[in-house]
């Protein structure tokens, strides 16, 4: 097992280790397995991990190379682990609501034009993407972390139900630096290639 070490990594673990542990080699079948590894052998939490081999410990800063914020660590299987602006940091001028609804008008044309469908949830194939990947990272295709959610939901908002559009609008904004996935620029490429992926990180 040849593992290039103190290497400069990008923002997101290498493919060919996504499912092993860096630290001895071990392969397993999905990220929960490999967590768990990490914790038990190792001793140490996933941040760690991730922390000591592929960022040296150190924590990235807010591009914006003004306010010299320490970024949050993402907890996600495979990264990205960083956004490179703190909130509100990214520089750019704010949309408008009326350049935002635009922005989202062509962006549904888009995926309606090149897929028939107005919800990136039917475009043919992405439902098992989605599972296919759930599979890589819980071992189970099917999941639906739907007790944490509703855990989380009575804890943060007194109802099980409650539609969390702040967190998605949260998570998209750290991913895109916009209030809204339909709204960005990348959206047409996004929908093309990581819908599933993302899809699946909200979802958690
Ligand atoms: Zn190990
Ligand atoms: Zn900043």
């Amino acid at each position: 097992m040849n593992i290039e070490k103190n290497k400069s990594y990008a923002n997101v673990v290498p493919k060919e280790h996504e499912l092993l542990c860096i630290l001895d080699g071990v392969k397993f079948k999905n990220a929960h397995d490999r967590n768990w590894h990490i914790k038990r052998v190792h001793g140490l939490t996933y941040e760690e991990y991730i922390m000591q081999n592929y960022f040296n410990n150190q924590y990235p800063i807010c591009k914006c190379g003004k306010c010299n914020t320490k970024m949050k660590f993402i907890d996600s299987p495979f990264g990205i682990w960083f956004a490179d602006y703190t909130k509100n940091h990214f520089p750019r001028k704010p949309h408008t609501e009326e350049s935002k609804q635009k922005m989202k008008k062509t962006c549904v044309e888009t995926m309606l034009r090149e897929y028939g469908v107005t919800n990136s949830m039917y475009i043919p194939g992405v439902v098992q993407k989605i599972k296919d990947k759930k599979e890589l990272i819980y071992g189970d295709p099917n999941y639906n972390n739907m007790e944490k959610n509703y855990e989380t939901k009575r804890k943060n908002h007194n109802d099980p139900n409650y539609n969390n559009r702040e967190k998605a609008a949260i998570t998209n904004d750290i991913r895109y630096h916009s209030k809204t996935f339909t709204s960005t620029i990348e959206c047409k490429i996004q929908v093309k290639k990581h819908v599933m992926i993302d899809t699946v990180l909200i979802v958690q």
